[in-house]
């Protein structure tokens, strides 16, 4: 692709839709596929964090790309999350990606450019012993260096958060962590990959793979076929539905999760939090994006009948947390996932295109509960004016480590999906990981705690030590 025709087509927000970063790049739109030509070594399915940072990775080492994204780029999970990138904190298993993603943060944006990442640290505060439980067991254990992560006294966290009220029993500040805001990111990683000659579509379904003695040879889209050597699964909340119609099975359960953005707020805190109930992180235009931390909704879909088996023991495992934490319902996504399932037998138009971005309800309450008690905590937001509010749909596998891992049964298939709440911050590193996946190169990451058949060959994983 030449670099001068592509435009964004990051716009057209619906109702709940997180804000997006407008770039002054294009990029290629559905209807250019036709008049593309050339397979390509690598072919992406999804316009997230992970498949862009794949795309990124893939053109910058010389392989020629195109990622294929039914909606708009980073429409679902990547621009709706909060943007947290931590280091600390991670299952020990996740850690090495995670503290090489952290690195490639830190490095990311070209001078002159804005710099999606900001070192801004991050505090954990515990109002109850058991809270701090969680914490003081994590530092007991790994007894990370003190840049890294360390207990505040009440002094250094007057100091720090000054203008924090109540009484808290314990916290823990993360100082090289930080955040990166959503919309920025993607918009960063996109251009980033574009002027790197990828071939990004948008508005573009993928609707499977074709296979040659064995070995994936096409991506098969709603506008056409692309050959390709390999084809990367990024699609997020879409992965283990799109896998399956091709025989594979990714055990994936879904959780909805509520964030609202404020107007700016002058004088507020730069450090990102994350309290009993709330938690903030400051935007570049000064307002913060809050999340409540401590609800999530779990859909009683067709997913958790269909794997629930493989999450029993990690629930039983984790039960004062998820109980306390998630609540299931008969939402609307639940509703649309089964109807899918219904429709599907009766033809017409496929899921992906049916349901181009997925933008589900958001939980007023929880949302009424964070602003509360972030107020409670921080009277200074009391008179912040509320810009926007959502919900997005996170994937979640049973240890919760997202799957990174070639297809052995399926030659030239690689998924990257299930990164579990977390794959915003692990991204740069993810999509690594998988453009190695996906040319046969060895990974500075040992992948293996992340390949698909842990769930199957009787490893039985469960998640990890982690906050
Ligand atoms: C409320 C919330 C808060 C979060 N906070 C954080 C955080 O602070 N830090 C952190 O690290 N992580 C966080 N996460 C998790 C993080 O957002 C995700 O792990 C990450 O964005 C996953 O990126 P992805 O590219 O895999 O998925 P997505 O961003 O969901 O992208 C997948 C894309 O694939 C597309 N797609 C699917 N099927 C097809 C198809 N057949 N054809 C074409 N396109 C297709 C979809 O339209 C979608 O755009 C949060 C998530 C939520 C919902």
């Amino acid at each position: 692709m030449g670099d001068g025709v592509a435009l964004a087509r990051l716009g057209g927000l619906e109702g709940n839709a997180p804000p997006q970063h407008v770039s002054h790049r294009r990029f290629l739109s559905a209807s250019d596929l036709a008049s593309d030509s050339g397979d390509v070594d690598v072919a992406i399915v999804g316009g997230g964090i992970i498949g862009l940072f794949a795309a990124l990775t893939l053109s910058r080492r010389g392989f020629s790309v195109a990622l294929f994204e039914k909606g708009r780029l980073g429409g679902e999970q990547s621009t709706r999350c909060w943007g947290w990138c931590r280091e600390f904190g991670r299952d020990v298993r996740e850690q090495p990606l995670a503290a090489k993603a952290m690195r490639m943060w830190r490095d990311a944006g070209d001078a002159g450019a804005q710099r999606p990442f900001n070192e801004s640290g991050i505090v954990y505060l515990a109002r109850t012993d058991d809270q701090a439980e969680r914490y003081t067991a994590y530092l007991d254990r790994y007894a990370p260096p003190s840049d890294l992560a360390r207990a505040l006294s009440k002094a250094e966290l007057a100091e720090l958060l000054p203008d924090l009220k109540e009484d808290w029993a314990f916290a823990l500040y993360m100082p090289g962590d930080g955040r990166a805001d959503p919309d920025l990111a993607v918009a960063h990683a996109a251009s980033a990959a574009a002027q790197a000659d990828a071939r990004i579509y948008t508005h573009c379904a993928v609707h499977g793979f074709e296979t040659k003695a064995g070995r994936v040879s096409a991506i098969v889209t709603e506008h056409g076929r692309v050959g390709c050597q390999s084809l990367i699964v990024a699609a997020g909340a879409w992965s283990s539905l799109f896998c399956r119609d091709h025989g594979v099975t990714l055990p994936l359960i879904k959780v909805i999760s509520s964030v609202l953005a404020t107007e700016p707020l002058a004088a507020a805190p730069r450090t990102s939090v994350f309290g009993d109930g709330f938690s903030f992180g400051r935007q570049r235009d000064g307002g913060y994006l809050v999340g409540h931390g401590g609800a999530a909704e779990l859909p009683l879909g067709p997913d958790l009948v269909r794997f629930g088996s493989h999450f029993i023991r990690g629930l039983r495992q984790e039960w004062g947390f998820v109980k306390s934490y998630v609540r299931p319902r008969f939402s609307g996504l639940a509703a649309s996932d089964w109807r899918d399932i219904a429709l599907r037998w009766m033809g017409g138009i496929g899921p992906y295109e049916r349901r181009r971005v997925l933008n589900p309800p958001l939980a007023p309450e929880s949302m009424s509960a964070a602003l509360e008690r972030l107020q409670r905590a921080f009277p200074m937001f009391d008179s912040v004016r509320i810009k926007q509010r959502w919900a997005g749909v996170m994937d979640i596998t049973p240890d919760a480590l997202p799957v990174m891992s070639a297809v052995p049964q399926r030659a030239g298939l690689v998924i990257g999906a299930g990164f579990s709440g977390h794959g915003f911050g692990l991204a740069p590193a993810a999509g690594e990981a998988l453009a190695d996946l996906a040319t046969a190169r060895e990974s500075d990451i040992d992948l293996t705690p992340f390949r698909l058949s842990r769930f199957f060959d009787g490893s039985r994983p469960l998640p990890g030590l982690r906050f």
